[in-house]
């Protein structure tokens, strides 16, 4: 815009956008993705959907209760703002959304980061040409700048009962080793110091691309789960593995685990241990095994945590089955676990079983019993570590006592180390800790 009396040219502010995120961790990296462009392109981001020219609302749709919250997300945004653009997993089925909502702007799915800048840009155009620069290199975070979440691929092979996931993201499509590796490396670059790998099926990794080979800083690299973890344990930061299956391949990242190069921790989401369950929930793995893969993990590795979810009252589940799960839990010692109690999703297969549907205050007994049993097997490992010596991230600083996870922990689902300092400890420091004191969850001890 010029200025006529004075002949200078005055920067027109620049449009603002609002943006929410709900949904899980490979949502969160979409909505990075959409922010990044949107820096890009010179919008800025404001936090009060009321002075914003749009709001973004990135939705999941995985269960009910989460629909529901993102329907209420919906609400609150056209209620405070009017201009709303929905994008995400709930995207992908517009009709409740239009149903609900019929002034909403546009409807897009997930990952679809070029409808969702076409939104924006009919509903408010961007002030000036993009300036590349207004981003820096390794993109915006919305998680702290010491850890950042590192999607490998999209979509699933897998068809589990429970799930729409296929359905909403497709089938597995990998990213390209060298791709995947150039953002890992920027991310390091730029002060990230825990990278957390995530996708659906994380052991599935590259199976779509016949684990082809790619360019990586002058060398070739291939698209294999083995091959990509040791690269990211190339680069000098700590590399967790999330959703990963208990396939046989995975022995051998677990001796990566031993050496040293990727953090001995491992997320598995088992749902289930009893035979017939699993078999209703059409669960990848080979299911029956699980124990002695469990075992043997920790025979190459014997310092490594295992981190699972499971869900309880799924249809057909009988006290029987949920009894053997109880039992499989207190053998296999998983060090952190969550559960969920089963819900419905609208067009899962599972719907269709014609099993016997658990009611819900049954499914609040299965829940209470097994977040019980699984508590004292949490309080058990914790105890042990009582008096020794770990290595801990800060996740927050504190006056006297900052909180931080140890290399078994993973941010935002797992446990924290409460960590008394006499000298203040700052977000994605390295420390080294005395434990002293443990309770079921967390522990608590002294920078040393
Ligand atoms: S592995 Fe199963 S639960 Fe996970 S996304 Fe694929 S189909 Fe869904």
């Amino acid at each position: 815009m010029s200025d006529t009396k004075t002949g200078e040219t005055s920067a027109k502010a620049a449009p603002r956008i609002s943006f929410v995120s709900l949904g899980c961790p490979k949502a969160l990296v979409d909505s990075e993705r959409i922010i990044t462009r949107l820096r890009a392109e010179g919008y800025e981001l404001t936090k009060s959907h009321a002075g914003a020219d749009a709001v973004v609302v990135n939705t999941c749709g995985f269960l009910d209760s989460a629909k529901r919250e993102s329907l209420e997300a919906i609400g609150a945004a056209l209620g405070e703002n009017g201009k709303v653009i929905v994008t995400g997993c709930m995207g992908a089925q517009p009709e409740e959304i239009r149903a609900a909502f019929p002034n909403v702007l546009a409807i897009t799915g997930p990952q679809a980061y070029e409808s969702v800048m076409d939104a924006v840009h009919l509903a408010a155009p961007p002030a000036h040409d993009p300036y590349i620069d207004l981003v820096p290199p390794q993109g915006v975070k919305l998680t702290p700048r010491h850890y950042a979440y590192l999607k490998i691929s999209e979509g699933c092979n897998n068809t589990c009962s429970f799930c729409i996931i296929p359905d909403l993201r497709g089938k597995l499509v990998s990213r390209s080793a060298g791709d995947v590796l150039r953002e890992a490396e920027k991310l390091v670059k730029a002060g990230v110091k825990e990278l957390l790998v995530i996708s659906q099926d994380t052991s599935a990794y590259g199976v779509d691309l016949k684990y082809a080979e790619s360019m990586w800083n002058d060398r070739s690299v291939r698209a294999r789960f083995l091959d990509l973890s040791r690269d990211l344990g190339s680069l000098g930061a700590w590399v967790r593995l999330h959703y990963v299956y208990p396939y046989p391949h995975v022995d051998d990242v677990i001796e990566l685990m031993a050496e040293g190069l990727v953090l001995p921790y491992i997320d598995v989401p088992f749902q289930h241990a009893s035979p017939k369950v699993l078999k209703a929930m059409k669960r990848p793995g080979n299911q029956d095994k699980t124990l002695e893969r469990v075992r043997r993990w920790r025979e190459i590795c014997p310092d490594l945590a295992i981190r699972s979810t499971f869900i309880v009252g799924f249809p057909g589940e009988t006290e029987d089955d949920f009894q053997f799960l109880l039992d499989w839990l207190t053998e296999a010692k998983l060090d952190r676990v969550g559960a969920f109690k089963y819900e419905a999703v609208r067009g899962a297969a599972a719907n269709d079983l014609g099993l016997a549907v658990v009611p819900d205050e049954e499914k609040e007994r299965l829940y209470k019993r097994f977040m019980e049993t699984q508590q004292a097997i949490s309080a058990r490992i914790l105890k042990n570590k009582v008096g020794k010596r770990v290595q801990v991230i800060i996740d927050e600083a504190g006056p006297t006592v900052a909180k931080g996870r140890t290399k078994w922990d993973a941010p935002e689902i797992d446990g924290s180390i409460h960590v008394a300092s006499r000298r203040p400890l700052r977000p994605g420091d390295i420390v080294s800790v005395k434990v002293e004191r443990a309770d079921a969850y967390d522990l608590f001890g002294v920078a040393t």
